[in-house]
């Protein structure tokens, strides 16, 4: 399999240490918040990562954190505290707010057909290790206390900069405007391992250290996560452009400083979704979430199909326009594999194109993950008069272990879908019981508008989805 290197600049053959297992760690959210569907894009990509993989005949093992603590909102150790920010918004502790956004990422997840990674820790939960680590960072020279908090000095790598690929100069000049220095740190992009001294007062999530009660920076929680469940060489490690300066890049430093050799051969990275405006970004207040989508009539799966169709390292920009059109196709291509399943007149197999096709799929996949190529073979396969119905019903159950667009499951009403049905339903037999019918009329409308169709019969309200 050949893939992109973000360290390296170009495509690569993966060659993992463990011929037979693929280790892929992958960033996973900060939970303060909803996921925005520009975090799903990058999580769709890993997903299609793992599948391909496993098309290609591996085993993978696959890692991802959920962060709970010390992420600061400029990624750099400044700004406000994320989860903090969380917390006063919603009056809640810390550790309510983590819980309520852990279990909407996984139903994020769940209704996107990601499957969920083998081993999905909490920050929270691994101190000791990234202690553990720090004290070793500490002891050879690669960490130093100052204000009583300890930092990583990161004029002590030599490779500092080749992740990104610019100098200190040219990173600076990204952050100067934004980001205000702490003048404890030596040099400027040096980062904090462990808070003691916090301006945050009210930090909720604290432990005791050979340093003094305080908690992680948020790049040692990866590391420590990393090297604790997959141990000390990693094969690809993933994450959203935004993470190669400074998290990946400070991930880099601290694991192979501490480690003493090489740590992670593979960077891959899912460039942005971006709307109108810009980049999608939850500190912009305003941004779109899956159920959004989901209650103007999209669905997880049509949002899954608009990310495949581009190729996860071009920028792809949201419009409701694109969401329509793709909903159509989406649409389109299921009735005609329905149709196509339901006329199997003989079970014949063609195994030489069979196979064809099958290492067509393969080497899209193999090409750094080109699913709109994947798309496209899916499509020349539908239409290809040499292959039985069967046939081709076979290579779509193949395909979709990679795509998962469920494209042989009956159709299934999404389940945040209906209980947004019938909640409308609910509105509206109300409306009616109050004799507002011109709101039960636009409550009708409105569904309409969404190809949801209501009958009034004897029992009450039903609906249909029109196709
Ligand atoms: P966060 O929850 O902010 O830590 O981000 C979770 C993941 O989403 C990270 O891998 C980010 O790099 C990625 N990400 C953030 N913004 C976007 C975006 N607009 N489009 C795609 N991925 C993003
Ligand atoms: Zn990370």
């Amino acid at each position: 399999m050949f893939l992109y290197n973000t360290l390296t600049k170009k495509q690569e053959e993966l060659k993992p240490h463990n011929k037979e297992e693929v280790k892929i760690y992958t960033c996973g959210p900060t939970v303060y918040h909803y996921a925005h569907i520009g975090n799903l894009r990058t999580y769709i990509f890993e997903d299609i990562l793992v599948k391909a993989l496993r098309f290609c005949g591996y085993k993978v093992k696959r890692v991802m954190n959920i962060t709970d603590v010390g992420h600061m909102t400029s990624d750099a150790d400044t700004g406000e505290d994320k989860m903090l920010k969380g917390a006063s918004r919603e009056h809640k502790t810390v550790y309510e707010v983590a819980d309520f956004y852990t279990k909407a990422f996984l139903s994020d997840m769940a209704k996107l057909n990601i499957e969920k990674p083998e081993i999905l820790v909490p920050a929270s939960e691994n101190i000791d290790m990234y202690i553990q680590m720090i004290q070793k960072l500490l002891d050879t020279g690669y960490a130093y206390i100052s204000n009583g908090n300890v930092y990583f000095d990161v004029s002590k790598v030599s490779n500092y900069y080749e992740l990104s690929g610019k100098n200190q100069e040219e990173l600076m000049v990204g952050v100067r405007d934004t980001v205000t220095f702490d003048t404890y740190k030596r040099n400027p992009f040096d980062f904090g391992l462990w808070f003691v001294s916090s301006k945050f007062e009210n930090q909720a999530m604290k432990w005791d250290s050979p340093w003094g009660t305080g908690y992680p920076g948020w790049h040692i929680e990866c590391s420590g996560i990393s090297i604790k469940y997959l141990g000390e060489y990693l094969d690809i490690h993933c994450g959203g452009v935004d993470n190669i300066f400074p998290h990946h890049t400070n991930e880099i430093a601290q694991s192979e400083s501490y480690l003493g050799h090489k740590w992670c051969n593979i960077w891959m990275h899912g460039e942005h979704l971006n709307d109108k405006n810009g980049k999608m970004s939850k500190s912009n207040g305003e941004f779109l979430t899956l159920s959004l989508l989901e209650e103007k009539g999209y669905t997880s799966l049509v949002y899954r199909l608009f990310c495949l169709q581009s190729h996860y390292r071009n920028q792809l920009v949201f419009s409701y326009e694109t969401m329509d059109l793709t909903k159509k196709t989406y649409e389109k291509l299921l009735n005609k594999i329905k149709n196509i399943k339901e006329n199997i007149s003989n079970n014949d197999i063609n195994i030489e194109l069979t196979n064809i096709y099958k290492e067509k799929f393969k080497k899209s996949l193999n090409n750094d993950l080109n699913t709109s190529n994947c798309l496209t073979i899916l499509y020349d396969v539908l239409k290809d008069e040499k292959l039985s119905n069967k046939n081709k019903i076979e290579l779509v159950k193949d395909f979709d272990t990679v795509l998962s667009l469920d494209l042989l499951a009956e159709k299934k009403v999404d389940t945040s879908l209906e209980k947004y049905i019938l909640e409308m339903i609910e509105k509206r037999k109300k409306a009616k019981e109050n004799k507002n019918y011109a709101l039960a009329d636009q409550i009708r409308n409105e569904l309409l508008e969404k190809n949801i169709i209501l009958n009034d019969g004897r029992n009450g309200t039903t609906f249909e989805i029109k196709q």
